[in-house]
């Protein structure tokens, strides 16, 4: 199946088993915004604990915050959003659909990209074991071509950003004749900024209401705040502040589902280290982030960083961690060395001192900063995508298949669902006291209704590791049936047995014990 089919596929799932929902959906939606069901909350809650106990449980100096969403308007003018957050866009006056230039333009470098990877493979797959790709990328004359092409492309894209130079970025577009996906036509509009934070009113309008932003990103209140944790928390560099909260962004091309949405969740961390050492602590964070993600188990070769060759003003270096979606490699988390930049921005605005004094050296400084950003739902869209399995279990001619979401235990929204075989003779008061036993550990869930075959479908599809099923021996012996998941075996084990069978599987603890 095409992978685009497959994530339509997902998005339904998501939807029909109370995963995510459309935001406001009876009044037909509200564009890029949505609302998490019954499991998806429980989802997003086991990711945020992951990250959080991974940055503040297992790092005696690093620290977590909670500031609010607003916030004096002039941080926005000290970071630099008010004047620099904006996205280029261009219009197609045919079919009056709205781009990002920036994102038309790197989407022709991805065609370049796969047509040269193919090319590179079809050789791969002639030539055998003898194949020299160095050689192969260096010489064939197509490769060597789209090759050109492609650092063109790159250099006029990078140059024209840096300005930005929006005349520019519409003569690339023109140039390499990108058409609009729904018109197909090359009727342009000129390319114009548009600032991507959401502004509103504090105050009432009779003693002069402020203007105020909802915040796009966390990770300004934990700058301002460095001081005040750095004090009171009597920490001392290098050390980390960590925060979980939501952020707003205006987002023009707001496509893929939960991949990039106006309201959305971060999960930020920023570490203040001795300058000159920051890049070091940046090569540190690289690897330790790499590692939480592949803990999980997805598959190494399915992660890659994407070193920026295009910095932002502020960094020295910065890389993302890139998955591999259903829709191609993209990034999940952003990870930057800030330089010292955003402290000393603030310092110049407020007019406070926003420097540490280092005991170890016996002198006062700005702290660098690494950051490492991570979005919760990108994240959560990242687990979903590499979760979902539609398998054919077709036997003997018989047709038969399920949908089952391989979620790692451990973030598995439903731990265990204890299921009476029949709802009669008792069975469903075993089921409810086994329940009541193990309540207190696991996030259980009772089902009796329809065939037990069905109940197990419905679990595989919620993505619940364990199935407990409770039959009529289960009344003379305490015994039940425990069925997995994954390899859809089933064996029989003592009640008494189960808290220690599944409780391994889905702690927090062994799965932070990876890192
Ligand atoms: P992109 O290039 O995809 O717009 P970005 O580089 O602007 O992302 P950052 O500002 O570095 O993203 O934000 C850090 C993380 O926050 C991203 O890696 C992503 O996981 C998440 N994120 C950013 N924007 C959105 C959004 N609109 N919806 C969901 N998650 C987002």
């Amino acid at each position: 199946m095409a992978q685009e089919d497959i994530f339509k596929k997902l998005v339904a799932h998501c939807k029909e088993y109370g995963y995510v929902f459309p935001s406001s959906e009876i009044y037909d939606g509200l564009g890029a915004v949505y609302d998490y069901g019954q499991y998806g909350v429980e989802l997003k809650n086991n990711i945020k604990k992951y990250w959080w106990d991974s940055m503040v449980l297992l790092h005696e100096n690093i620290v977590g915050l909670d500031s609010a969403i607003f916030m004096h308007p002039t941080i926005w003018k000290a970071s630099g959003h008010v004047d620099a957050f904006n996205d280029p866009l261009i219009d197609n006056r045919d079919s009056k659909k709205r781009y990002r230039a920036d994102v038309l333009i790197e989407e022709q470098l991805e065609k370049l990209d796969e047509k040269r990877e193919k090319e590179v493979e079809k050789a791969r797959s002639r030539f055998g074991e003898k194949f020299d790709e160095a050689l192969y990328r260096s010489t064939n004359p197509r490769v060597v071509e789209i090759t050109e092409k492609y650092d063109l492309l790159h250099k006029r894209f990078v140059d024209a950003m840096a300005g930005p130079d929006l005349a520019e970025l519409r003569q690339i577009i023109v140039d390499n004749e990108i058409v609009c996906p729904v018109s197909g036509t090359k009727n342009w509009t000129d390319v114009r900024q548009f600032n991507l934070m959401f502004a509103t009113e504090i105050g009432s309008t009779s003693d002069g209401a402020l203007k105020i932003y909802l915040r796009p990103e966390t990770a300004q209140g934990i700058f301002v705040n460095f001081l005040n944790v750095q004090k009171s928390g009597r920490m001392k560099i290098p050390f980390g502040i960590a925060q979980i909260g939501k952020a707003f962004r205006n987002e023009i091309v707001a496509r893929q589902f939960i991949f990039r949405m106006r309201e959305f969740e971060q999960m930020e961390m920023q570490f203040f280290v001795r300058p000159g050492t920051e890049l070091e602590w940046f090569g540190k964070w690289k690897e330790a982030r790499m590692k939480w993600h592949r803990a999980l188990g997805f598959g190494n070769e399915n992660y890659r960083f994407h070193d920026h060759d295009k910095l932002a003003h502020y960094a020295n270096a910065a890389t993302d961690i890139e998955y591999k979606f259903p829709f191609g490699f993209k990034e999940v988390e952003g990870i930057h060395s800030r330089t010292d930049f955003d402290l000393r921005q603030h310092q110049e605005f407020s007019g406070k001192k926003m420097q540490y004094f280092d005991p170890e050296l016996n002198e006062s400084y700005t702290p660098y900063v690494i950051e490492t950003s991570i979005g919760v739902d990108r994240m959560f869209l990242q687990v979903m995508a590499a979760s979902y399995y539609e398998e054919d279990l077709s036997k003997d001619g018989v047709p038969d298949s399920r949908v089952v979401l391989r979620l790692p235990s451990v973030l598995a929204p439903v731990k265990l669902a204890v299921l009476p075989l029949v709802r009669k003779d008792g069975l469903p008061d075993i089921s409810r006291k086994i329940i009541d036993g193990l309540k207190f550990d696991f996030n259980c869930q009772y089902d009796e209704k329809d065939s037990i075959g069905k109940r197990y479908r419905r679990q595989d599809a919620i993505g619940t590791p364990y199935c407990i099923t409770i039959d009529y021996q289960t009344a003379e012996d305490e015994t039940v049936t425990i069925r997995y998941r994954d390899s859809m075996l089933q064996e029989r084990v003592p009640i008494a047995q189960l808290r220690s069978i599944i409780a391994d599987k889905v702690s927090m603890q062994e799965q932070l014990k990876k890192l």
